[in-house]
């Protein structure tokens, strides 16, 4: 399969962490969560952990330059050298403009956008029941797409769990910064004729048939 590398854009709760893992299931590239690589980094008790928890907690955005260089570091790793997806970076137009410098350092490109459109109702509604494993960040919904068994993980077993920022108080915000700072992105993109716009209604089930269907689409699979 040809070398990848994409960016899935969307709201908080979109699906956009499913969808980029079945892609990448699908594709064989990585899936590069800056949300998990700052949780990480809490878990790991890194000094930029605790920075980005402060932001974290009140749904705030980490500060461009630094949530640029992890990125940066992240995509030294040898396993991102058959493409990559980017999922929940780059969040502001400043992290779109620092990721186009990251790239040309590296000889490399977006192929392209993929931008998830879901309404406000059905984010509140996916955002809450929303459940995270502890240890593999794995993600669950209480009802629309439940653990096997409850509470635990079906891939390795571990706890799961409510993110501290899945707060009601923390999600409006969360939605708000994403309208204000990440949405312009959208035209950004758009403008760069590189964005694929993907509907809100597929199923949880149909996700890997969807995202293959979405590959060959955009002439990345046979
Ligand atoms: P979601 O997409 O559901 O909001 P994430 O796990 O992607 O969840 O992000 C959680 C939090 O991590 C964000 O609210 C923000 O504080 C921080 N974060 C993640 N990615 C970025 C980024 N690219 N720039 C700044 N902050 C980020
Ligand atoms: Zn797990």
């Amino acid at each position: 399969m040809k070398k990848a590398n994409l960016i899935i854009l969307g709201a908080p709760g979109s699906g956009k962490g499913t969808r980029a893992s079945a892609l990448c299931e699908v594709l064989g590239i990585v899936q590069v969560a800056t949300g998990d690589l700052f949780r990480n980094n809490l878990k790991n008790g890194t000094e930029l952990g605790k920075l980005a928890k402060s932001y974290m907690d009140k749904g705030e955005l980490v500060p461009d330059d630094l949530t640029a260089a992890m990125v940066e570091d992240r995509l030294k790793n040898p396993d991102a050298a058959r493409g990559f997806i980017l999922d929940g970076f780059p969040r502001t137009v400043r992290q779109a403009e620092l990721l186009d410098e990251i790239l040309s350092r590296k000889g490399e490109k977006i192929e392209a956008v993929l931008f998830l459109d879901v309404p406000d109702e059905e984010i509140v509604r996916r955002t809450s029941g929303r459940l995270i494993c502890e240890k593999c960040q794995a993600t669950y919904h209480v009802s629309y797409n439940p653990p096997k068994s409850d509470g635990v993980c079906d891939k390795c077993g571990s706890k799961l769990v409510t993110r501290a920022d899945d707060k009601p108080e923390t999600v409006l915000k969360r939605l708000d910064v994403f309208r204000k700072n990440t949405l312009p992105l959208v035209e950004f993109y758009r403008g760069r004729g590189s964005l694929i716009r993907i509907p809100a209604e597929l199923s949880q089930d149909g996700v890997k048939a969807d995202m293959l269907g979405l590959a060959k689409q955009i002439g990345l699979a046979g």
